[in-house]
Formats: structure tokens, C-alpha cells, sequence
């Protein structure tokens, strides 16, 4: 069978001539389709390159229909037909099947020819290769979604970071104040980690980051728990739906989480190892709460959990 050709002379040196190897050696493929018997009456050549099949192959509009990946398919017929039949120049992304079982990403640029009267004579376009566009969406989008886990990760612990933590706190607070369900917070501060660092060095200063953020991470173990690290050696994890002895008892796993794990700290004054403190502390949030002067106010339970020795915890104000 041959393929459906335009019509005259085939002669290079010809007008038609001229057109025709212009639009063959063009990296688009042409192609017309008559409205009347939805018939293929020319498609160019360089579509067997591309997708493997032969110029001859493509006769019907459904040729090239069942030559669409299917989750593409009836979308983009769909809309191809009725902008047609509204005589509307249109064009369409779509997966195009090739021979070898693969598919390529075409986007086809299509303009309604129209008789005098109006009718709808024939639909022309150009078929273009954007498969490696997609793939440079694709990616680009892969990076962004990457990038945004990256962005609320710290990534000295892997932990969440402050951003997260920023994000999250007064979304958590309001679910609790729309709730009336409690919403607890503690904020830890490692024990004369300075003094850490000037013994053992900085390398083995972050890793000592590592090991305490690994037990606070383990230690608030549910589900919409969060443990994020504030900044330097200070750690806070928000724990939603939390009463006060719940909170509590998450701080004090914390601890002996921290103890398990036997950091030694030689120029500790609370003892052997290394040592957090903490302050805990619980809200139920009404209107005239804020959820910075909650956070103030834990925060300077931590500094009272300091200044009482260190190595505890402390959950009430002076
Ligand atoms: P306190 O018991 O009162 O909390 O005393 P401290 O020494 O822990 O507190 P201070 O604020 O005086 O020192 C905190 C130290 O934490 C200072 C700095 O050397 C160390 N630090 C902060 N961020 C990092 C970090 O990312 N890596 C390392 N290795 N050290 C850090
Ligand atoms: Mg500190
Ligand atoms: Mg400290």
C-alpha cells in the first residue's frame, strides 16, 4: 500500500514540489485528515521515525485514536472532535503509542480548514515531538517536591526544622482551639553542650545533634506528634491532642531515651553524660490566647529547669 501523498507533481523543482520538501524535512509532521470520510489523505514521512509506524498505516482518524496511550485517549479525542465540529483551531498534549510498545509525547498544533460556505472541508496540523519537554517538567516538578521535603528537613539531624515547626504550630493550634482538645509543647536545650564542643570538637558535636534528635524523634512516637529542631542545641516537639501528665510522660521518655543511648559528656557538671532540660507545658487555646506568648512561656520553664540544676524537667511557672 502507499501512503496517502499531497496531490501533483512530486518533482522537487515543482511549487509542490518545493512544499513538500519543506514539510518533509521539517522536524513536525504534517498530516490532513478529510472531514467528510475522516480519512488520513497525507501524513508526513518522518512519522515512521518517530513512532515506528508506516506512513500507509495511518488510513482513519481511528488509527490514529488507537495509536493514543489509553489513559490519554478518550480526553483527548474527546476534545479534538468537538473543537473540530466547532470548526475552533486547537492543539493537544497526548502520549502516542509507538510500534515498539513505548511511547513518545506529542503535541498536535491543529487548524480547521474551512470552505467558503463555512463548512468544515479538512483538518490539517503538525504533530511535534515535546517528549523532552516533558521529561524536563517532569523532573523539574520532581526537584520542587524534593526540594519542599529538603526545605522543612533539618539537615544536620533530619529532623524537621524551624520552618516546619513554624508551619505547623499554629495549624495545630487552631484544630485544638476548633477541638477543645489539649495541645502540649516542650522545648529542650542540651546541657552545657558548649563546653561539649570545646572537648570534643565540632564533628563529634554534631553527631552528639544527631544522637539526642534520634531520642526525642523516638520519644514522641505518635502519629501527629512532631519533633522539630528549633535552632543550635535547642529541640521542641509539639504534641497535639497531649493533656499535661501525657506530656510529661513523652518528656521523661525522652530522657531515658537519651540515657539509653549512654553519650559520654566529660565536662558535663550534672554527671557522666550527656543531659537535656526541658519545659512542659499543656493549653487548651481560647480566643484570647496566642500561641507565641504559650511557647514564651514554655520556653521560660526550660530556663527554670536550667537554673534548678539541669538534667530535668520543669512543667510549672515560678
Ligand atoms: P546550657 O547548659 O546552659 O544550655 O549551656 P550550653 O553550653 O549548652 O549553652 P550555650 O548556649 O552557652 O552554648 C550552646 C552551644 O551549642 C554553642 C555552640 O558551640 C553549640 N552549637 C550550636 N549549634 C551547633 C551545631 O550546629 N553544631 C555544633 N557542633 N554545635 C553547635
Ligand atoms: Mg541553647
Ligand atoms: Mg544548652
Amino acid at each position: 500500500m502507499t501512503s496517502p501523498r499531497l496531490e501533483s507533481d512530486s518533482a522537487a523543482g515543482t511549487e509542490a514540489g518545493v512544499y513538500r520538501t519543506l514539510l518533509e524535512s521539517t522536524r513536525a509532521i504534517p498530516w490532513r485528515i478529510d472531514w467528510a470520510t475522516m480519512q488520513f489523505t497525507y501524513i508526513g514521512p518522518q512519522i515512521e521515525a518517530l513512532l515506528g509506524w508506516s506512513p500507509s498505516s495511518w488510513l482513519t482518524v481511528n488509527d490514529w485514536a488507537d495509536r493514543i496511550h489509553e489513559d490519554d485517549r478518550q480526553k483527548t479525542v474527546e476534545f479534538c472532535v468537538s473543537q473540530s465540529q466547532k470548526g475552533v483551531d486547537h492543539e493537544a498534549d497526548y502520549r502516542a503509542l509507538t510500534a515498539d510498545g513505548d511511547h513518545v509525547w506529542i503535541r498536535d498544533v491543529v487548524h480547521v480548514l474551512r470552505r467558503d460556505d463555512g463548512s468544515v472541508e479538512a483538518l490539517v496540523g503538525f504533530m511535534f515531538d515535546i517528549t523532552g519537554r516533558k521529561q524536563a517538567e517532569d523532573k523539574i516538578l520532581q526537584l520542587q517536591r524534593e526540594l519542599e521535603v529538603l526545605s522543612y528537613r533539618d539537615s544536620l539531624t533530619g529532623v524537621a526544622n524551624r520552618r516546619m515547626f513554624d508551619t505547623l504550630y499554629p495549624v495545630e493550634w487552631a484544630k485544638a482551639r476548633a477541638t477543645g482538645e489539649p495541645l502540649s509543647l516542650v522545648v529542650i536545650d542540651i546541657d552545657y553542650f558548649k563546653q561539649y564542643n570545646d572537648h570534643y570538637g565540632h564533628v563529634r558535636g554534631d553527631e552528639c545533634l544527631r544522637r539526642v534528635a534520634q531520642a526525642l524523634d523516638t520519644g514522641a512516637s505518635r502519629s501527629r506528634d512532631l519533633c522539630a529542631r528549633l535552632g543550635g542545641e535547642e529541640f521542641v516537639l509539639l504534641l497535639p491532642a497531649t493533656d499535661e501528665a501525657a506530656a510529661c510522660n513523652v518528656a521523661e521518655r525522652c530522657r531515658k531515651m537519651l540515657k539509653q543511648k549512654e553519650l559520654p559528656h566529660a565536662r558535663s557538671d550534672v554527671g557522666r553524660l550527656v543531659t537535656v532540660s526541658m519545659g512542659v507545658g499543656t493549653m487548651l487555646p481560647g480566643a484570647h490566647d496566642a500561641p507565641d506568648v504559650f511557647l514564651d512561656r514554655i520556653d521560660r520553664r526550660l530556663y527554670r529547669a536550667k537554673a534548678a540544676g539541669r538534667d530535668r524537667i520543669c512543667d510549672a511557672d515560678a
